[in-house]
């Protein structure tokens, strides 16, 4: 029987580590990047590189694989809609649409009686006057920000003024969060109705960009059982395929909110790949290619470090590490200020 081929939109890390995934699962992986120096083509066993409205391109790439998945969120839906007409695309490219806007994300999470910050569109500036009690806020583009791109922390309506920002792009106000801590609960949701879900994991971020992840989280059992609860309802709800992760805000007094919810894997699952006998990518891949589910067993405790910009020097340097440390380097060809260039594992 000749092998399955997976493939994969986007070339950055997440793909690579898929399509590593892929390769011990003996699933072949065709990578699609408008990136000519994406680094997943180190990885993968073809890359083809386009621009995502390259229909020919699309097309070419459409019908040398099985199955389609993607490593970011936005890709155009219409994109995905039509590649899901010749193969499936999974997750669907229905819950693509739904959580690459910021605002139906979260009517969609409210409306399942799940918390999340509050928040409101904001389409003029004169509606500030009747926003006044999301203040202190963030202003969040609803689509296409990454990493903190696109937010603008708000104190006070005079601020508020001050800006100097086209309204007409499409954004919302969100309150602030007296955030206690940040955790999130990744899950691969199989087309049997099936789960596997990993425990959650608590983030640190600097300048809005993950820096630490560590399991055990620091939480409560009710935390602990009410965030592996409300990631479950999400992805029976959207009738996920795929390993999905959602973000929390922990606040001061112990409430438990949904930040956003990522359609894919996600750098806080990094640590799965050595602390679990199955990685959130080999997970994705299997629940993608219709593969066999296997239980999920927990090897270790463990901590993953962000290695961002600069920072991926000092490692890169290094020629051993200790047994329990594993270095991923992205293979990004240029280093840049806040780009990630890699991660450190280490078990606990
Ligand atoms: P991104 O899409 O860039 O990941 P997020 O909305 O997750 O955007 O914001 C990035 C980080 O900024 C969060 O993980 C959190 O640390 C901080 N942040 C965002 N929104 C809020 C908020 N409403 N209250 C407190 N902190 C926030
Ligand atoms: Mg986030």
């Amino acid at each position: 029987m000749s092998k399955t081929i997976l493939g994969i939109i986007g070339g950055g890390q997440l793909g690579s580590m898929l399509a590593i995934a892929a390769k011990k699962l003996d699933v072949e992986t065709i990578v699609f990047c408008d990136d000519a120096d994406a680094p997943a083509q180190n990885f993968c066993t073809k890359f083809i590189s386009a621009n995502y409205n390259n229909k020919e391109k699309i097309i070419e790439f459409v019908n040398l694989v099985d199955f389609v998945t993607y490593e970011f969120e936005n890709i155009p839906f219409d994109t995905l809609n039509e590649i899901n007409k010749l193969k499936p695309v999974l997750p669907k490219p229905s819950v693509n649409r739904l959580i690459q806007h910021r605002l139906a994300e979260k009517d969609f999470v409210n409306n399942l009686n799940i918390r999340t910050t509050r928040y409101a569109l904001i389409e003029k500036k004169s509606e500030i006057d009747s926003l006044k009690d999301l203040l202190p806020g963030i202003l969040k583009t609803t689509t296409l920000g990454y990493d903190g791109k696109g937010q603008h922390p708000i104190g006070s309506v005079e601020e508020f003024n001050s800006l100097n920002i086209d309204l007409s792009k499409g954004y919302i106000l969100e309150k602030l969060v007296k955030l206690k801590q940040e955790i999130s609960i990744i899950i691969t949701r199989f087309s049997n109705n099936k789960y596997e879900i990993y425990e959650p994991i608590e983030n640190k971020h600097e300048d809005q960009i993950l820096r630490f992840s560590k399991i055990p989280a620091e939480i409560n059992k009710k935390i602990y059982d009410q965030s592996k609860d409300w990631a479950m309802n999400i992805a029976e709800e959207l009738k996920y395929v795929g390993t999905l992760c959602v973000e929390f805000f922990i606040d001061r007094n112990d409430n438990l909110y949904v930040n956003e919810i990522a359609p894919r894997v996600h750098n806080s699952g990094h640590l799965t790949i050595n602390a679990y006998n199955v990685s959130q990518f080999e997970n994705h891949v299997r629940a993608v290619c219709g593969l066999e589910q296997v239980p999920l067993k927990k090897i270790s405790n463990a901590k993953m470090t962000n290695l961002i910009g600069e920072q991926i020097s000092h490692y890169r340097k290094l020629s051993k590490f200790n047994e329990n440390e594993f270095f991923f380097d992205y293979l990004k060809k240029e280093i840049k200020d806040k780009r990630k260039m890699g991660h450190l594992t280490t078990l606990l």
